[in-house]
């Protein structure tokens, strides 16, 4: 069996060595977020596109300062939107008001804050001396004109969108999103608008997976509930192979009605990985038929949701564009003991809250891999290690916030 670092690693090179290169849209600005930028964006002008002062005072040579206090001459005001028409000459001694976020007058080379001044009708005493640049953002220096500003390949979050604005781009291009088909099997698993048997269950898995997919950049697709029979499950299978993925969730355990591993081979799949050593999802299977890739998720809820988040939303935001990332661990001090014997790796879910100053993690009461109980109190996975048999509280461990 593989670990889980390998198993995800295989995912990672293979998605890579299929190079799949997406489709691109152009699509308003407003729209962009979430998406995947399909080019680089470059500054239209430099940025800033004039020195701007940083605080409200009085645009000043910084040499006028040595001595301080001095008086200085005040020969106009520079707002913002209204900057000042002339500049500070060659004479000594000359200062122009400025405000927040307006233009610093050619000749000045540094803002003086207003509380280290007095002000006496035409004329200003300055209190402190300041360095040159001081209270000034250089023209061009957070992007100059042409520069690369966003890098194709980067998820546009309301801070890029901001970015994307400022350079003016109005619309912007980005990776279509792929389709990703949701595939729920089980005898007994009913679509949710039915009441069920007592010996059914509702079809949870399928919103979670779908809400998974949104979250990580695909658009799922319902393919509706394959029952544990060779041909139907075949032909819904070969139906989700239209999609750019395919999930699966159950039937990849070793039961007898387990069957999806054999109808993908049957449709001539290669499988990557069929087991991981991960609690909960050691079934998980990798695999690609027919130039789709698949993820056959084992069905128990807690399972299914976090195989998605640790394999499938890292290949799903891949096909989409974005490079791949490994899930980001943050560190939480653990609130209670844990143990555990295996050597598997454990993504628990667990709760994660700011006690005084750290953030102390919590794993919920759970009654095992079909708890979504436990499973929607959580807010995070805590994640243990292999090596990680017994963890006292207080230890700094790893903790997944997930893609959300
Ligand atoms: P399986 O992996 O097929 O052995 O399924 C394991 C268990 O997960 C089943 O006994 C069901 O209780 C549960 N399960 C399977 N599929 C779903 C689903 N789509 N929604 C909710 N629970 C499910
Ligand atoms: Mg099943």
């Amino acid at each position: 069996m593989i670990s889980f670092e390998q198993a995800l690693n295989l995912v990672a090179e293979r998605l890579a060595a299929a190079s799949l290169s997406p489709a691109s849209d152009v699509v308003p600005l407003d729209d962009a977020r979430g998406r995947v930028l399909a080019r680089d964006v470059f500054a239209d002008r430099d940025h800033p596109p004039f020195p701007r002062s940083t605080r409200d005072g009085y645009a000043v040579r910084a040499a006028d300062l040595r001595q301080v206090p001095v008086w200085l001459a005040c020969a106009g005001e520079a707002r913002a939107g209204a900057p000042y028409a002339g500049k500070l000459g060659d004479e000594l001694g000359v200062c122009v008001e400025i405000m927040t976020g307006a233009p610093v007058p050619p000749g000045a080379d540094a803002v003086v804050m207003i509380e280290h001044t007095r002000r006496d009708g035409s004329r200003v005493e300055v209190l402190r001396g300041v360095a040159p640049g001081e209270n000034v953002v250089r023209q061009g220096s957070e992007a100059p004109s042409g520069g690369v500003v966003l890098p194709r390949g980067r998820r546009v979050t309301p801070g890029e969108m901001a970015l994307l604005a400022s350079v003016g781009a109005a619309t912007v291009e980005v990776f279509r999103q792929p389709t990703v088909a949701i595939l729920p099997t089980g005898d007994e698993v009913v679509p949710i608008e039915r009441s069920p048997k007592w010996f059914q269950i509702r079809n949870s898995n399928a919103i979670a997976l779908g809400g998974q997919v949104a979250a990580a950049g695909g658009i799922p697709y319902q393919l509706g509930i394959a029952p544990d029979e060779v041909g139907p499950l075949r032909e819904l299978i070969e139906a989700g192979l239209e999609h750019d993925l395919l999930l699966l969730s159950g039937g990849v355990s070793a039961g007898k009605y387990d069957l999806v591993e054999q109808v993908l081979g049957d449709l001539g799949a290669e499988f990557y990985f069929q087991s991981v050593a991960l609690r909960p999802g050691k079934p998980t299977v990798f695999g690609r038929v027919r130039g789709k890739f698949f993820f056959g998720l084992p069905g128990n809820p807690v399972s299914t949701f976090v195989t998605c988040e640790v394999f499938a939303c890292p290949a799903i935001a891949v096909l989409g564009g974005a490079a791949f990332a490994w899930p980001l661990l943050l560190r939480a001090r653990l609130g209670q003991p844990f143990r555990q014997s295996h050597g598997l790796t454990a993504f628990m879910p667990a709760r994660v809250e700011m006690q005084d100053v750290d953030p102390v993690v919590t794993v919920v009461g759970w009654q095992g891999s079909g708890d979504l109980v436990g499973l929607a109190a959580a807010n995070c996975l805590l994640v243990v290690h292999p090596h990680q048999t017994e963890l006292a509280a207080g230890e700094w461990v790893d903790v997944f916030l997930g893609y959300r």
